[in-house]
């Protein structure tokens, strides 16, 4: 399993001063199908490991999933993360008792304050995904899927993504449709991630593992839509 250090941190949002579970080195064996790592030994202890890719500061809830130390946030950042945080549903609801996905909301409503990028958010949306499968909190699994989903295409639509992370995107797109149900999405998404892969360029860059997935996966949703 991973090793885990506990790091003396200062949150850069109120400065309270926590320690916060750092991740070092972690085995895995292989991916699933939505990109999700596995461990090897329990889920939760999978779950443990995704989840502490990301920093929540437990005073104000702010988090992220960069190192805080090296945040540095405008006045008027803070000033906009404080108001969104502040009156978030669901983080009035659970911040007593956080459930293994909140620090994840959290890292999203903060990133959107932040001006992360679309693919990024929608990467700590995935993530959460992931966390909820592995804990079995399957409707929230689907809520952050949608989420993912959502963020992914406008990141598609607007951020002039290419190479591997167009073609990583694009299958995802597919592949968040075919969980969610929509298997002839879904198809018509891996057609598009196929066609991302050019000919010979594609998979010259290694993303053979890519091309074999989409069609595994597109095979798999066109029974499913049968
Ligand atoms: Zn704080």
């Amino acid at each position: 399993m991973g090793e885990f250090r506990n790091v003396r941190t200062r949150c850069p949002l109120c400065s309270h001063v926590f320690r916060a579970p750092h991740v070092g080195s972690y085995v895995t064996v292989g991916r699933e199908t939505d990109l999700c790592p596995k461990f090897p030994g329990r889920q939760s202890d999978g779950s443990r490991l995704i989840r502490n890719t990301i920093t929540m500061c437990p005073a104000c809830s702010f988090a992220a999933g960069e190192d805080f130390s090296g945040l540095d946030l405008t006045f008027d950042e803070r000033y906009d993360i404080e108001e969104r945080l502040g009156e978030d549903g669901l983080l009035k609801v659970f911040r007593a008792s956080p459930p293994p996905w909140l620090a994840f909301h959290a890292a999203e409503v903060c990133g959107q304050e932040r001006g992360l990028r679309f693919r990024e958010l929608g990467d700590l949306c995935l993530r959460a995904s992931w966390v909820c499968r592995k804990e079995r909190e399957h409707p929230f699994e689907s809520t952050f899927q949608l989420r993912a989903l959502r963020y992914f295409i406008r990141a598609l639509r607007e951020e002039g993504l290419h190479g591997r992370e167009l073609s990583v995107t694009t299958y995802l797109v597919g592949e968040l449709n075919r969980r969610l149900g929509n298997h002839r999405e879904a198809l018509n998404w891996y057609v598009n991630a196929e066609r991302t892969l050019g000919d010979e360029a594609g998979r010259g860059a290694g993303l053979a593992w890519l091309d074999r997935l989409i069609s595994e996966q597109s095979k798999l949703a066109r029974e499913q839509a049968a």
